[in-house]
C-alpha cells in the first residue's frame, strides 16, 4: 500500500506514546502492563488505566490475534487516502488481551475478505518521513 501523501501524523514529542512510537521504527508492536495490578494497558498512558498506578512494563506482542469488528471506508478526500480504493478500519484484538484500531491490508476485496473473529498477523507500513512505521494486519 502507498500513498503520496502522508496520513495524519503524532506530534513529536510525545511525552506519553513516544516509548511505541520509537519501537514502531524497529517493528515492534509494543503494550504495557502494570507491575503492581497485572492489567493490560492499551494505548500507551503514562499510568495504569484500572489501578492508576506509574509501575508500568514495556512488552513487545507476537502480533497475532483476531478482528473483532471492521467497517470498509469506501471513498475519502483525504489525499493520503483518496487513492487507496475500498479500504478495512478494524479493531484487532491481540492474543496478549489489548486491542488496537488499525488497517486490515492484504486482501483483493475487503468486504468479501474480512469476516469478524478471523485470525490476523502483524505486518508494518513504513511511513515516507522515516519518523513511525504503522501496524496493520493480514490474514493469517
Ligand atoms: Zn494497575
Amino acid at each position: 500500500m502507498t500513498s503520496q501523501a502522508l496520513r495524519p501524523q503524532p506530534h513529536f514529542p510525545e511525552q506519553d506514546t513516544q516509548p511505541f512510537w520509537d519501537a514502531t521504527k524497529r517493528h515492534e508492536l509494543v503494550y504495557q502492563t502494570c507491575n503492581d495490578c497485572s492489567n493490560v494497558i492499551f494505548f500507551p498512558s503514562r499510568h495504569c488505566t484500572a489501578c492508576g498506578g506509574a509501575n508500568t512494563t514495556w512488552n513487545v506482542s507476537k502480533g497475532e490475534g483476531e478482528v473483532y469488528t471492521f467497517s470498509v471506508v469506501m471513498q475519502s478526500r483525504h489525499p493520503a487516502f483518496k487513492d487507496l480504493g475500498a479500504y478495512a478500519v478494524a479493531y484487532v484484538d491481540l492474543d496478549e488481551g489489548f486491542r488496537i484500531m488499525t488497517n486490515i491490508v492484504g486482501v483483493g476485496n475487503p468486504i468479501e475478505e474480512i469476516q469478524c473473529g478471523m485470525r490476523v498477523k502483524l505486518v508494518w507500513e513504513d511511513q515516507g518521513d522515516g519518523q513511525v512505521s504503522l501496524p496493520m494486519f493480514e490474514p493469517a
